[in-house]
């Protein structure tokens, strides 16, 4: 209710217990008419004063809600009060002010923390490496998702794991649990972790992170995987064992032999001569091994010069075939040349593909025993335009578990070894050849007991194609 009715409706009523007294007697009329006067000129006073400090509090209301640091006062008499109210209010406004500019400045950090944690984060999760961030109570404070796939847990920031339930009792645990105490600041170790399709070998490097205090902050560990590289190392040391293992065999025979011969042991011509075609056996098949290891390293590496030119594939077999005849004959195998084709033009290196049918056909006249016989066919599939060549022979065959082994360096089925002597490099090195040379594919298929057939597919050369030299 308004304040200056309140006053009035206070006046009304003592003015009307006042005419209750007169009317009963109690007061007189003259005491009743200066109690009036006086009551009328305080009550209009009181009111008068009461509703101007109500004005004052409404212009303050109003700024307040205006938030205008500025308040005009009208009255002299209220001047102290609304001064210091304006004062007060100044106050309150300008720290208020302050208030909403820190709260601006606060909000833009935070955009900024975000916006840097939400690229760390794109970072960390696009590393092929697992990162682990441990700190000093043990919880797992950072994961990215190679590390969970690795691990095989999902990773919630807002609920940290402790370390041990994620990493239960694998070496890694060891290791970050190690660093941890020691605050050594990078450790580098060779981590394997076995996996259901193999073990996954890494190099794990853990590094402590210190606090201003010079306390362990946390532990940074990151795996990254080198079962490629180890492979590969592996693969080489095999190669380099293999191939002296290889070497050592028939160097042994030539030395041996050389020395029968030196200390006399030969007491006749036809045995001299015996010895000296051992002598020069050996030294062919190392020639051949050597050759072979220096073809397929060549190749491998990338350092071969290869010569493709559009030629006739089925002359490129003929001319193999020319080279093997006597080979064949002294089998007595009968030997079944391709029939000519319309089309038959590849863009090969001629040397190297007649090397890989030589392979192919001394194989076939090798382990066919004597009076078989080997098919040369070539074939041309139009739609695909490609060319497969065949040789089949009717040998002693491969066992089943050894044909995808076959093309492997330095392989030889066990079964056939005392059938005929070789290096296990030959059919790698037609492999590497057809495949990583001349984008083909070769093929194996074969029944224990009945013959083999070992051949490869090559694309056919576009009419008018332009050299092309991948090497
Ligand atoms: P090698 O010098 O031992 O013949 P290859 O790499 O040419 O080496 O052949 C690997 C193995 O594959 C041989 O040891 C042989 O057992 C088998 N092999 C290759 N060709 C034939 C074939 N035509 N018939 C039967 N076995 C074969």
């Amino acid at each position: 209710m308004n304040l200056k009715y309140s006053i009035w409706i206070c006046f009304s009523i003592l003015v009307l217990l006042s005419v209750c007294c007169v009317v009963a007697g109690l007061m007189p009329t003259a005491v009743l008419v200066c109690l009036g006067v006086v009551g009328g000129a305080a009550a209009g006073g009181l009111g008068s004063l009461f509703w101007r400090i109500q004005k004052e509090l409404q212009s303050i209301t109003r700024t307040l809600s205006a938030e205008t640091p500025f308040i005009a006062s009208s009255s002299v008499l209220l001047k102290p009060l609304t001064n210091g109210l304006i004062s007060a209010l100044r106050k309150i406004y300008e720290s208020r002010q302050e208030i909403r500019l820190e709260n601006q400045e606060l909000n833009l950090q935070f955009q900024l923390l975000r916006r840097r944690k939400s690229g760390v984060e794109a970072i960390l999760n696009s590393i092929q490496d697992a990162v682990l961030v441990c700190d000093s109570q043990d919880r797992l404070i950072l994961a990215n998702p190679s590390a969970e796939r690795l691990f095989d847990f999902k990773f919630d920031s807002s609920q940290p794991p402790s370390v041990r339930n994620v990493l239960k009792q694998s070496s890694l645990l060891e290791m970050i649990l190690k660093t941890l105490g020691s605050r050594v600041r990078h450790v580098r170790h060779e981590l394997t972790v076995a996996r259901d399709d193999g073990n996954i070998c890494f190099d794990c490097v853990l590094s402590c992170v210190v606090d201003d205090a010079g306390q362990t902050a946390c532990v940074v560990a990151v795996l990254h995987d080198i079962t490629r590289e180890k492979e590969i190392s592996r693969a080489k040391n095999d190669f380099v064992s293999h191939v002296s293992h290889e070497l050592k065999t028939p160097l042994a025979s030539i030395n041996a032999y050389a020395e029968m011969l030196v200390d006399g042991e030969a007491q006749d011509a036809a045995t001299v001569r015996q010895f000296c075609e051992i002598i020069q056996g050996q030294a062919n098949r190392l020639n051949r091994l050597i050759e072979d290891v220096l073809n397929i390293s060549r190749i491998e590496s990338g350092l071969v010069k290869v010569n493709r030119q559009p030629h006739s594939l089925v002359m490129i077999l003929r001319d193999a075939l020319e080279m093997m005849q006597s080979y064949a004959k002294e089998k007595d195998i009968t030997v079944q040349a391709p029939l000519p084709i319309l089309y038959d033009r590849v863009c090969v290196d001629k040397d190297m593909m007649t090397q890989v049918v030589v392979n192919l056909l001394s194989n076939a006249v090798k382990y066919t025993p004597v009076g078989g016989s080997i098919t040369v066919q070539s074939e041309v599939n139009d739609v695909e335009g490609t060319i497969t060549v065949s040789i089949t022979d009717t040998g002693i065959g491969i066992p089943q578990q050894d044909l995808d082994k076959l093309f492997g360096k330095f392989y030889r089925v066990e079964a056939n070894e005392n059938f005929a002597k070789g290096t296990g490099l030959g059919l790698n090195l037609v492999k590497q050849i057809v495949e990583t040379v001349h984008g083909g594919r070769v093929f194996v298929r074969s029944q224990q007991g009945k013959g083999s057939t070992f051949g490869f597919v090559l694309p056919l050369a576009a009419a008018g194609q332009a050299v092309v030299n991948p090497h």
